[in-house]
């Protein structure tokens, strides 16, 4: 499933090559999705300029001049460039074509993704307005962690997912980030002290900017590849690491599940 830092080197892949460039032709080929494709889609974008990309949590903004078209990727979505029109294969949903030549192909086997249109007449869409703090944002700082984990007794990993808190902290970069913080991932979120939150804030920020550096080198893929781009892996710490040795300290790293969820840790490393 992309995660913040793929939803992200897949915004990096693909601005520059539509950004200031105008829609010359939108072709719907499946509108099934986890809502479906608004059928005035081609109507509302051809001879509109897209200004810029934008990332919001999981989701990309196309903005054209005031409106938005809202892309989310759920969990099998992907968007490539091509600079010459490739056949149609099946699962591909939307082509965006632009006047560069360029042709923005949107694919998603499992249609669990979405594509939604956003006036500027309309208020904040229902899905961004729900959002917590962006983990790059200055907002997210030691203090106001500290203030949203109290009085709660939610294992830390938990609140750390929760996307009223924070977006786009998903399973793997929780279990990471708390490996790099020194945290257990079941501690109670009230009892994990100032000093580690602050830290917790910042290995938050180390880990994803290292996945989404690590993003970078795959930003090739996104033009005339025929596989599917974005998907990278940092060398992990703890997750999926179950039974084999800490990489600091050697200790054999173990595993609990939490709201469901694999979770692995050190548990000397981690306190
Ligand atoms: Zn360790």
């Amino acid at each position: 499933m992309p995660e913040l830092p793929e939803v992200e080197t897949t915004r990096r892949g693909v601005a520059p090559h539509v950004e200031r460039q105008k829609v010359t032709a939108v072709r719907i080929y499946d509108r099934r999705l986890r809502w479906p494709v608004p059928r005035d889609l081609p109507r509302r974008l051809v001879g509109r300029i897209v200004d810029r990309v934008d990332r919001r949590s999981k989701y990309l903004l196309f903005r054209l001049g005031g409106d938005t078209l809202i892309v989310h990727m759920g969990m099998t979505g992907s968007l490539r460039v091509f600079t010459a029109l490739p056949p149609k294969q099946p699962h591909d949903h939307v082509d965006l074509e632009f006047g560069n030549g360029v042709v923005l192909r949107y694919r998603d086997p499992r249609r669990f993704g979405a594509m939604l249109w956003s006036p500027r007449s309309a208020p904040l869409h229902p899905l961004l307005a729900a959002l917590g703090v962006e983990p790059f944002a200055p907002e997210f700082d030691g203090d106001y962690l500290y203030r949203a984990t109290r009085g709660r007794r939610a294992a830390i990993k938990l609140a750390l997912m929760d996307s009223h808190v924070v977006v786009g902290v998903g399973n793997i970069y929780a279990n990471e980030s708390l490996f790099r913080a020194g945290i257990r991932p079941n501690r109670a979120a009230k009892r994990v002290s100032r000093t580690q939150i602050s830290r917790l804030v910042a290995a938050v920020r180390e880990t994803l900017t290292d996945a989404i550096a690590k993003g970078g080198s795959t930003l090739r893929d996104y033009v005339d590849s025929r596989g599917e781009p974005g998907y990278f892996q940092l060398d992990y710490y703890v997750y999926g690491r179950e039974r084999e040795p800490c990489r600091i300290c050697g200790a054999t790293i173990r595993s609990v599940r939490l709201g469901g969820r694999a979770t692995s840790y050190c548990p000397t490393c981690q306190r």
